[in-house]
């Protein structure tokens, strides 16, 4: 192994030397809070069933900047196709290899580097500095960061500003940031009809012939035009069964599985209701099952989206562009506190991926930009 060449690249190592495959934290948290409770932070571990989680904070006074990330990786997939251990992290041809390089260990180390020079520079900053790290965002993320927010709420303990560590850059670091999500909501599908003999389809009702021209409409429709921020929301039929195997059937019943990933211009209820009607106009003898994975969330231009814009054209001269695409985050929890959210972090390229890396001098660069954006908003 390569001799890492800064404090960025040391620790991003010793926590992808722990395997902390969800939900395990593996003692990163314990690792990440030494570093804090040496300047100056309170620490506050919380575990909620099997969940390490950790809630720190430099200062009572407000705004509070709060960094967000996860310690927590997927799993590695077969270790014989790796081209060296993922929990062995290695800098080979300037990348940092290992599991969580890039998602992300990598910005934990950013983030406690970029704090530590922060805080020698200025010891009497205003507000406060907080992190929030939790080992449950790779799993179901239902005793992690979810749990943390209701913990601060309860207590009425307000964060105005977080930036989250995830993977946000497509090509090179700071190109660019998440300043949103689209919410997910998925549906189960059942349409009724009755079984019988192909050759006597006056006995029977074929939920496949009945559910067709209403999947067709569904899918053809236009939920809305989306907005400056948010892509016109999308809806996706994931899975349909309908069926017995035998070809003189005809079945009893269809099953589909939907899902809209939908703006801002779009409602949980309004959608809802928009499928139903389409069920309904074709006659259609049917159960929906709803679960709502998560509400879009949206931080518009402000203080934070602007201080992070800012450090990253003073750090690398790139004019970094918002965009609210991809999956959900765990900034859509921190969101409902009204908190700006903007999500930050490395080249999410290998993310999830066999031999997952990470440029290493872009580590530093993003422990950069945590640095400055931390100047902006508290010096
Ligand atoms: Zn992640």
């Amino acid at each position: 192994m390569s001799t890492p060449q800064s404090a960025t690249l040391t620790l991003a190592c010793e926590l992808i030397a722990r395997d902390s495959t969800t939900p395990d934290d593996a003692g990163c948290q314990q690792l990440i809070g030494q570093r804090l409770a040496a300047c100056g932070f309170q620490l506050e571990p919380m575990r909620f069933g099997e969940v390490d989680n950790l809630w720190a904070r430099r200062g009572s006074a407000q705004p509070v900047l709060c960094f967000a990330g996860h310690t927590d990786v997927v799993p590695t997939g077969p270790l014989e196709r790796w081209d060296t251990a993922p929990f062995q992290p290695v800098i080979r041809d300037g990348m940092l290899y290992g599991r969580g390089a890039a998602d992300m260990k990598g910005s934990l180390a950013a983030m406690v580097v970029a704090i530590e020079r922060f805080v020698a520079a200025h010891p009497a900053h205003r507000g406060s500095i907080a992190l929030l790290i939790t080992s449950d965002e790779e799993g179901p993320a239902t005793e992690g960061t979810v749990k943390v927010v209701e913990t601060l709420v309860a207590r009425n303990e307000q964060v105005d500003w977080c930036i989250v560590g995830e993977p946000s850059s497509t090509e090179l670091v700071g190109d660019v940031v998440k300043n949103g999500r689209r919410g997910s909501l998925n549906a189960r599908l059942l349409v009724k009809g009755r079984q019988g003999h192909v050759a006597y389809p006056h006995l029977a009702r074929n939920p496949i012939h009945l559910a067709a021209p209403a999947l067709a409409e569904l899918a053809d429709e236009v939920w809305d035009q989306g907005n400056a921020f948010f892509p016109p929301t999308s809806f996706q039929i994931s899975n349909i069964h309908s069926g017995t195997g035998a070809t003189n059937v005809v079945p009893g019943e269809l099953e589909a599985l939907i899902n809209f990933r939908f703006s801002t211009e779009s409602t949980v209820e309004g959608l809802q209701e928009r499928v139903c009607d389409i069920l309904d106009r074709h006659g259609l003898d049917y159960e929906l099952q709803w679960t709502l994975s998560g509400l879009p969330f949206l931080t518009e231009p402000g203080e934070l989206l602007d201080g992070v814009a800012a450090a990253i054209r003073q750090v690398t001269g790139r004019e970094t562009q918002p965009s609210t695409s991809g999956g959900t985050s765990d900034g859509r929890f921190i969101a409902t506190m009204g908190t700006q959210v903007v999500e930050l972090g490395p080249v999410n390229a290998t993310i999830h991926q066999l031999n997952e890396h990470v440029s290493a001098s872009d580590l530093d660069t993003l422990t950069e930009i945590y640095f400055t954006t931390l100047q902006r908003l508290l010096a």
